[in-house]
């Protein structure tokens, strides 16, 4: 174990995640997360070697009082004087950073100057980083920010076909997220496969709740499906992913829509869940699908046909296909949706090898493809937590 461990924070409006990991072996020594903060009967639960417990946050029902919680649980592990420095997890810097960045006051300006982007995020993140400065004084903060990665897209990647006035106005342009796990994905693809990253065009699906999938070619990110807002793109547990923008007139006129029900609509009650009726769930909609629960049976095969579909547009942004990578709960666990994906990508030379294909689970990576595939298929999972704890290790001289 190094001498100096790294707390990473993620923190949002009502929730913070936390986790102290040790940055040389992935080791996680500690992790938490805090809820219901802002109302009464906030608290915190603490996990570390498989136990678990919960602890009051009523006094202090905030993300202060959590940062002062995990404090004190990590004086009680012995843990506080080990930790180097601490990494936050930042939705959105905009145009402002395509990297990571140690946080001065100018960064925090820099992230509040992104709450247009990431109304929700930002100023979470930035309740999170106050609290940190304050409560672990003198340690470096850094912030780890999900568009970073996104930033190499080339203009025509991230530009919406709308007047242009409205991207120099108001930023008004695709940003994508999940780039933090996108940079672990490729990095370790290209570990896995023994090739330099740069040499690499990789299509790599980032499939949780939240899915999103990206082309990375010459080692930068050449395109992804989300844009704004998470909500461009692929199906998700919840967000419906693309839809025709006439949606919101035809709601509004027919169903006598708000915009903000239509906007919770498309985010929270779409996706697998608005299609099955059933559950936002994957695994949940596999096995009523199994069950011959119909709605769930379409709702699997809109959440795959939609995803084979950004696997060909991804394939032109990268410039062709030696990866196709599938990460993320769903990515890394589901067989079924990759065997599902992967039967529409007969016509590209790509064939499931389905023994390899299921062995590939339980965060196991693996190559999913028969030999003679023109591409290779592989599931490597995802590490944002480590991710971060890499950057705020390095930009802290760790
Ligand atoms: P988050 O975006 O919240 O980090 P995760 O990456 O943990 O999400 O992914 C959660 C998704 O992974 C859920 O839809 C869950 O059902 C799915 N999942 C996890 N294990 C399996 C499995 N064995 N089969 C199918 N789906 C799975």
């Amino acid at each position: 174990m190094t001498q100096k461990l790294i707390l990473v924070l993620n923190c949002g409006s009502s929730s913070l995640k936390g986790a102290v990991l040790d940055n040389d072996n992935g080791d996680v020594l500690l992790t938490c997360l805090a809820e219901k903060l802002n109302l009464p009967d906030a608290f915190i639960t603490f996990k570390a070697n498989g136990e678990k417990h919960q602890a009051d946050l009523s006094a202090e029902p905030n993300h202060t009082g959590a940062v002062k919680a995990l404090l004190e649980e990590m004086k009680a592990r012995g843990l506080d004087s080990k930790i180097g420095a601490i990494g936050h997890r930042v939705v959105s810097g905009g145009e402002l950073y395509s990297d990571s960045i140690l946080i001065t006051d100018e960064v925090i300006a820099g992230i509040e100057k992104c709450i247009p982007l990431a109304p929700l995020h930002n100023p979470a993140h930035l309740l999170g980083i106050r609290a940190a400065q304050n409560i672990f004084k003198g340690l470096p903060n850094v912030a780890v920010f999900d568009t970073a990665f996104h930033q190499t897209m080339p203009e025509h990647a991230f530009t919406y076909a709308v007047p242009h006035e409205l991207y120099e106005k108001y930023g008004l342009r695709r940003y994508g997220a999940h780039g933090t796990s996108y940079r672990f994905v490729a990095d370790e693809t290209a570990r896995f496969l023994s090739k330099d990253k740069k040499d690499l065009r990789m299509v790599i699906a980032h499939l949780g709740n939240g899915a999103s999938i990206a082309a990375v070619a010459n080692g930068v990110c050449q395109d992804t499906s989300m844009g704004l807002t998470p909500l461009e793109g692929l199906v998700m547990g919840t967000r419906s992913g693309d839809v025709d923008p006439s949606i919101f007139s035809f709601l509004a006129e027919n169903a006598n829509m708000t915009i903000s029900q239509i906007t919770d609509m498309l985010n929270k009650k779409s996706g697998l869940l608005g299609v099955s009726g059933l559950s936002n769930d994957c695994r949940a909609i596999e096995e009523g699908a199994a069950n011959g629960h119909k709605g769930a049976q379409l709702a699997l095969e809109v959440f795959v046909y939609r995803l084979a579909k950004y696997i060909g547009s991804m394939t032109v942004a990268a410039g062709g296909i030696d990866a196709l990578v599938f990460s993320g709960g769903i990515g890394e666990n589901s067989e079924l949706i990759r065997s599902k994906v992967l039967s529409y990508l007969g016509f590209m030379g790509i064939y499931e090898d389905h023994e390899a294909n299921l062995a590939a689970r339980f965060g196991n990576p693996g190559v999913i493809t028969t030999a003679d595939s023109r591409a290779k298929a592989v599931v490597i999972p995802t590490n944002e937590e480590l991710m971060i704890a890499h950057d705020t290790a390095r930009l802290s001289g760790l």
